[in-house]
């Protein structure tokens, strides 16, 4: 298939496999993905196992599902046990366990909690009943704020009066810099995320390259993307240089997709954040700007403080630092699995926990 195979193919791959086996590190290359796509795409492709034992690749807190703090689901199960309230959302959020409870149960207790494919199916929902309120709860990276951005501007331009975002986006460069300001994690390149970069442009590493001194290469997802990307990040740390490069030239650009940034910036605004694992980082969520607070799930419902109580013996927050990995979790395996999941690592589809259960 065009666009694919050539990406796949395994003569070349076996040539860039060669040639990184044939450097002479003087160092180990820790490489952290921040992308839940590249997680599961290394494993699919068994490249950890082909690479040289100096390269390790160190998964870190790319999966948007699992990165949103129990508070905010909390505060989404909340919101679902409110009478006239419908709960729109994608599929992986919904077994992510909270303190006490998860949409999925509440579901099933009667609730009206409905699946969507995108910010958009939620303004139609709302359009077709206007006698619930329906919130929409936005999780992600900046790929899918602007998406969600979108969403608001059209619940206003059709005058939805019963449509609001409960917003858990969240910023990437600042999770970023947390990981490197952290003492319990070496790293020494970043293989940063395609998806993301579409929006904010490879010029959105140039500050935690300046700042670090860390190498960052933009990648794409097919394992000859991989394997390039792995090599300009091991080529950079053998040479000593810190840069922004760009592996992933077919789909994302220096500046990004400008519209797609305005239109974040028109809805939202930068704010502290709470990130399972990572604790709260300085204005790395998004939170509706109050010109359009009445889109604002958070402004329109006045919701209790939440008393959060994290699961006793799960490990996500050490999974998502990338200073342990899944099988060191007492839990893994044992009653830890994709059908009974105990933390969000192992219930979304680009979850670690859940890439080492299915992989390895
Ligand atoms: Fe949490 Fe399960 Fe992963 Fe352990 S294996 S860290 S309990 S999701």
């Amino acid at each position: 298939m065009k666009y694919l195979d050539e990406y796949r193919d395994p003569e070349l791959a076996r040539t860039l496999i060669e040639s990184l086996r044939r450097r002479r590190f003087d160092r180990d290359a820790r490489l952290m993905e921040i992308c839940g796509t590249h997680t599961v795409a290394i494993f699919r492709s068994g490249l950890r196992q082909l690479l040289p034992a100096r390269i390790q690749l160190i998964s870190g807190p790319g999966c948007p599902v699992c990165v949103t703090a129990n508070e905010d689901i909390d505060r989404s199960v909340w919101l679902a046990q409110q009478p006239g309230v419908t709960i729109t959302t994608f599929g992986d959020l919904l077994r992510v366990p909270g303190s006490s409870s998860s949409l999925h149960v509440e579901r099933s207790k009667g609730a009206d909690v409905r699946i969507v494919y995108g910010s958009l199916d939620a303004v139609r929902i709302a359009r077709e009943h206007p006698d619930r309120q329906v919130v929409f709860v936005g999780i992600g990276f900046e790929t899918t704020a602007p998406t969600v951005a979108a969403a608001v501007r059209t619940a206003a331009a059709q005058g939805l009066e019963n449509f609001s975002v409960f917003s858990a986006h969240k910023l990437l460069p600042p999770a970023m810099r947390a990981l490197l300001e952290a003492e319990d994690l070496k790293i020494n390149g970043f293989i940063c995320p395609g998806h993301v970069s579409t929006v904010i442009g490879a010029c959105a590493y140039q500050e935690v390259v300046d700042n670090y001194r860390i190498p960052c290469v933009v990648t794409g997802f097919e394992p000859l993307d991989l394997l390039q990307g792995i090599g300009m990040l091991v080529e950079q740390i053998e040479s000593g240089k810190a840069e922004v490069a760009n592996q992933y030239r077919r789909a994302v650009s220096w500046e990004g997709n400008v519209a797609a940034r305005r239109l974040i910036d028109e809805i939202f605004e930068p704010v502290d954040c709470t990130w399972r694992g990572l604790g709260v980082i300085p204005r790395s969520g998004l939170r509706i700007r109050e010109r359009w607070r009445e889109f604002d799930a958070g402004s329109r419902f006045s919701m209790p403080a939440i008393q959060v109580r994290e699961h006793a013996g799960c490990r996500c927050g050490e999974v998502l630092r990338g200073v342990m990995t899944p099988p060191e979790c007492g839990l893994f395996r044992k009653v830890c699995t994709p059908q009974d999941p105990k933390g969000p690592c192992m219930v979304s589809s680009e979850g670690t926990c859940g890439a080492y259960y299915r992989f390895s």
